[in-house]
């Protein structure tokens, strides 16, 4: 080509830059089914998700977007809850379940289907895909057996989870300890040195036995791992705590006690390229890019090293009754179930199928995008476990995936949600559930959205605080909602209800084109908070362009009154597109007096000017005045 392009000039050519995927999924972390959904899961997960699912509507149609999410219903703290309580986890799962879907339609987080792992609707899709995946896996040698000793309970014959047996602490001496872990003094140890265990589900003294399990060999497919996350690197395409968190795992590493360092020192010049560090236990660490130099150096290293890849070997499968079973082909494994961190990987496919026919496909289409919202803690799940999973099931192990097989996902993580600056906790008082902050404080769902949108959990916990949450919503009540009823307001009181015959201002089709190019950037990659400063800015283009022309009054020229208020028109539109995935209710209203079809939340309306003679509906209600909210303590 003769001359790069250069900066783009109008919308259309800003638009016209956004890559479009030909399908989108869209899931969020999974809420247990242990109760309500709190502040943590909407603004860590199903808020910046639906956020997500919403922008890639007006980027590829909303037929195009899949959003899935439901509640990860497996596990011993179902089954021991329901063993408490003498009724069938199905009858304690059901009450979450419909209590957590009520939560997030009450936010608008516009779910194609919350279901659940093993919700009848779910669960035979749910098995068969868990399934096929594990025989798949252990086809192609992914999964170890171990032996490793289990508690067991003789009376109920059956094998406890570490949950399920209570002891005495061997560190403090708590009576009520687990069986690995310790609440009273939080240590950890091993469950063998737990004193005077007692099964939770009968009164037997359970006794050690050893079982077998799969361990996901997670190693094997450790150079496309590397190679996959070294890619979203060099792209940016993932969030630097999540490359940071998942990268340095997958290079292979070799350990050594430190008595060796200086022989390791002496031969270091003559080793394959590596990085070293120390370790904890005294020992040196080496890293390198691929597995044959690590092969070459362990040869060249006159004393004992070991491969440092605990990380790569996880067990999958459980000793409990609620989950679903592993396939039948092999005798050592019968009765286990899988464990639920793989299930709750797998879960998505599954409600993906119960939203639509093809749904499925959507996850194994390379042109599809499909982006994960998750908590920073679980990175390593939905990373390294299910990229090994997906990579692990396929024809051929040793390569990315190719159409048809299962496609890597992304993920944006987010971090912890503090409240009024500590980590949530009902000691504490600042434990809050999402109803809670409707139905106690007096806001709507969209006032909440918009000032959840504005923490920045990108890198570090952020704070949900009261006091702040009351001074967004006076500039929400304030100078946007002020910018949303003017046009409407002067075409009304003085242009016969319609849009004037006006041009647009210059300089407000330059601070669009400007403001469209932030905003396809910044949701990309849902960087809101920012985002949201600058599109309030835009707002206040009406409000100057009001200020300057006075489009409601008389006395002001006329020519620069119509400018003024087709222009001003021209922001509206853009602005409510833009709001649309923040505060989908409170625009909807405005697409309403606008009195414009529903197609218009498209990526491709953006800088289109509403036409001359356009005749606006009745003015409606947008963001409340500021008092009612600004009084809440
Ligand atoms: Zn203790």
């Amino acid at each position: 080509m003769a001359n790069p392009p250069g900066p783009p000039t109008d919308v259309a050519s800003v638009v016209a830059q956004v890559t479009r995927p030909s399908r989108v999924v869209v899931t969020a972390g999974m809420p247990y089914a242990n109760g309500p959904l709190h502040l943590g899961h909407l603004a860590g997960a199903h808020l910046p998700a639906d956020i997500y699912a919403r922008y890639m509507a007006l980027v590829v149609g909303r037929q195009n977007v899949l959003f899935v999410c439901g509640t990860d219903e497996h596990g011993s703290t179902t089954e021991l809850a329901a063993i408490k309580a003498g009724v069938s986890p199905r009858q304690i799962l059901d009450e979450v379940h419909d209590k957590q879907a009520l939560t997030l339609s009450r936010y608008a987080i516009g779910l194609d289907v919350y279901s659940g792992t093993s919700r009848p609707e779910c669960y035979p899709i749910h098995e068969r895909l868990s399934q096929e995946l594990l025989t798949k896996l252990h086809g192609n040698g992914m999964l170890e057996k171990r032996s490793s000793l289990q508690w067991f309970d003789p009376k109920a014959q059956k094998f406890l989870s570490d949950r399920l047996v209570r002891g005495t602490c061997p560190n403090c001496g708590d009576d009520n300890a687990y069986s690995d872990e310790c609440d009273a003094c939080g240590k950890q140890y091993e469950p063998s040195t737990l004193k005077n265990p007692r099964s939770a589900i009968s009164d037997a003294v359970p006794e050690m036995r050893e079982t077998k399990h799969w361990f996901l060999d997670m190693s094997r497919v450790q150079e496309q791992l590397a190679q996959w996350i070294g890619e979203k690197q060099k792209k940016k395409t993932w969030r630097p705590a999540t490359i940071a968190a998942t990268l340095e795992l997958v290079h292979p590493a070799l350990r050594f006690d430190n008595v060796h360092e200086p022989a390791y020192k002496e031969l270091k010049p003559t080793l394959p390229k590596h990085k070293s560090r120390y370790a904890p236990g005294k020992k040196v660490v080496l890293v390198f890019e691929k597995k044959l130099e690590l092969e070459a150096a362990q040869k060249a290293l006159p004393f004992a090293t070991e491969i440092a890849d605990e990380w790569a070997h996880r067990s999958i499968t459980r000793d409990i009754a609620w989950g679903i079973p592993v396939p039948a082909i092999d005798d050592d494994l019968k009765g286990k179930t899988l464990y639920v961190w793989p299930d709750s990987l797998i879960a998505p496919i599954a409600f993906s199928k119960v939203a639509r026919a093809d749904g499925e496909d959507f996850w194994r289409d390379p042109n599809a995008r499909i982006m994960q919202f998750l908590g920073q803690d679980n990175v390593f799940f939905y990373v390294l476990m299910q990229g090994a999973m997906w990579l692990g099931s396929q024809q051929d192990i040793h390569r990315l995936p190719v159409a048809g097989e299962l496609q890597l996902t992304d993920v944006t993580s987010a971090c912890h949600l503090l409240v009024n600056g500590e980590k949530m906790s009902k000691s504490k008082g600042n434990f809050f559930t999402g109803d809670q902050l409707l139905d106690e404080m007096g806001y709507d769902a969209d006032q909440i959205r918009y000032y959840l949108a504005t923490l920045d959990l990108s890198d570090k916990p952020s704070d949900f605080n009261v006091e702040q949450l009351a001074e967004r919503n006076r500039i929400l009540g304030g100078i946007v909602n002020a910018a949303l009823e003017r046009p409407i307001s002067a075409a009304h009181s003085k242009f016969d209800g319609k849009v004037p015959d006006g041009q647009l201002m210059p300089d407000v089709v330059a601070d669009t084109v400007r403001m469209v190019q932030r905003y396809t950037k910044a949701m990309e990659r849902s960087a809101h908070p920012s985002l949201l400063n600058d599109l309030e800015n835009y707002a206040r283009i009406i409000n100057k362009k009001f200020t300057q022309h006075k489009p409601h009054d008389d006395r002001f020229p006329l020519e620069g009154r119509r400018d003024a208020l087709f222009t001003g028109f021209y922001v509206l539109k853009n602005l409510m597109i833009m709001l649309q995935p923040f505060v989908p209710q409170t625009m909807e209203r405005v697409r309403e007096a606008l009195n414009l079809p529903a197609s218009v939340f498209s990526l491709d309306e953006l800088g289109r000017p509403i036409p001359a003679g356009h005749v606006v509906g009745a003015q409606g209600r947008y963001f409340p005045s500021t008092e009612g909210a600004a009084d809440v303590e």
